[in-house]
């Protein structure tokens, strides 16, 4: 069997999201792409996570097609984009998580209500242009407003986030869902202050250094 320990790993993120709310049903998909076989593990479609076991994942080559497993996600195109594209991303959550797709249902930029954003790479999380679920053009959109990032919300759809590893990409979205129901929430009883260019500057560029040692 193809990736055994990155079949896993995804059923124990996937059952971790759903413990803690991150998703409902079948609702999003999680990737590990295995750089030394050039291979990807990815969640399949349509399948509720709680019944996952290592048979059902997909396994698939750059060019989306399967090798072992069921049918993958239909949200295939929008993992393999960042694997051929980027060798800083080795793994990849997408979510519907409430309060980062209420954001980007009013697709709006998330900006730095907390440091804790620049676990995204940036001083905020850009909501890429709405396209259909699936599409190719879905996949464009966030790829293209997730350079030099590591999380972009999906215009009335959803958020994803990326990693060397899953445990990264995990650790990303808990983050980055906790500053968009911070935003939310505070949001609701007057103006949140936002946090200024030049303190998240410092903030981004300490975080890239601490997460490479
Ligand atoms: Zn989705």
């Amino acid at each position: 069997m193809l990736l055994y320990e990155e079949r896993k790993k995804i059923i124990e993120i996937c059952l971790k999201m759903k413990k803690k709310n991150l998703t409902n049903g079948t609702s999003g998909n999680v990737s590990i792409f295995n750089r030394e076989l050039n291979i990807v593990a990815i969640t399949p479609t349509g399948e509720p996570y709680d019944t996952l076991v290592p048979n059902d994942i997909s396994i698939v080559n750059l060019s989306g097609e399967l090798l072992e497993g069921k049918k993958p996600t239909t949200e295939l195109e929008m993992h393999l984009i960042n694997y051929r594209n980027r060798s800083d991303i080795s793994a990849i959550i997408h979510a519907h998580t409430i309060y980062a797709t209420t954001m980007s249902c009013l697709r709006k930029t998330l900006p730095a209500i907390d440091y804790m954003i620049a676990i995204g790479g940036d001083k905020d999380v850009l909501c890429a242009k709405y396209a259909t679920y699936g599409s190719l053009e879905l996949a464009e959109n966030a790829y293209i407003s997730m350079k030099d990032r590591y999380a972009v919300l999906l215009a009335n759809h959803g958020i994803n986030t990326a990693g060397q590893s899953i445990e990264q990409a995990y650790n990303i979205l808990v983050q980055i869902e906790y500053v968009a129901q911070l935003y939310i929430l505070s949001s609701q009883i007057g103006n949140p202050v936002i946090l200024d260019d030049n303190e998240m500057k410092k903030i981004v560029t300490r975080f890239k250094n601490y997460s490479r040692t």
